[in-house]
């Protein structure tokens, strides 16, 4: 909570909805949530990222706030036993491009998310006309959101890959 002022903290414990599928914490599933969540939002304070809010007593993760960086902060905060399986892939959350909103597409040259993209699963095809043209390898993408938050036009979202969530939420 060190880079939280206490109004963002707040702001992050709200009770109101406000997406209608949202993506929970790495390690975690809706079931488990669902089952096991006791609504403390030890996950939420622990976050040195400040990437989970509360939403209907119920932790999520904000696309586009910042990038996870698989800390398991929240893991460890978590009181309740079994809730995070740290066995477990983090979660299925894989990056989505538009090209048509990139701004190479309209021929401005930009590279901001291949730069942050530590698995390189965003690369720079120079190839492509006029002035190249990023490839996503969704198979080496760990949905970390760092290439959401470096994108200056949101032209990178993410999708839920599981069953549980199929909706994507583009920088909600
Ligand atoms: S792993 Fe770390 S950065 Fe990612 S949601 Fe948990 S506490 Fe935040
Ligand atoms: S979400 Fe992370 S791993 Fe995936 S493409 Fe973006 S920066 Fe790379
Ligand atoms: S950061 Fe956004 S605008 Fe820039 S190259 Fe990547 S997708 Fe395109």
């Amino acid at each position: 909570m060190a880079n939280l002022s206490r109004r963002a903290f707040f702001t992050r414990l709200k009770a109101t909805p406000e997406v209608a599928n949202p993506f929970r914490p790495p390690w975690t599933s809706e079931q488990r949530i669902e089952d096991k969540c006791t609504g403390c939002f030890e996950c939420v304070k622990a976050c040195p990222e400040g990437i989970l809010f509360s939403d209907d007593n119920r932790p999520y993760l904000k696309p586009g706030v910042g990038e996870c960086t698989f800390c398991e902060a929240c893991a460890s905060a978590c009181p309740e036993e079994g809730l995070f399986d740290l066995t477990q892939t983090p979660w299925r959350l894989t990056a989505e491009l538009k090209q048509e909103a990139c701004l190479l597409h309209k021929g401005v040259s930009c590279r901001s998310c291949t730069d942050c993209c530590d698995p390189r699963a965003l690369r720079f095809d120079l190839r492509a006309a006029p002035v190249g043209q990023i490839q996503l390898d969704a198979d080496q993408c760990n949905g970390c959101g760092a290439c959401l938050v470096a994108c200056p036009v949101d032209a990178i979202s993410l999708n839920d890959q599981s069953n549980m969530n199929q909706e994507t939420l583009a920088n909600a």
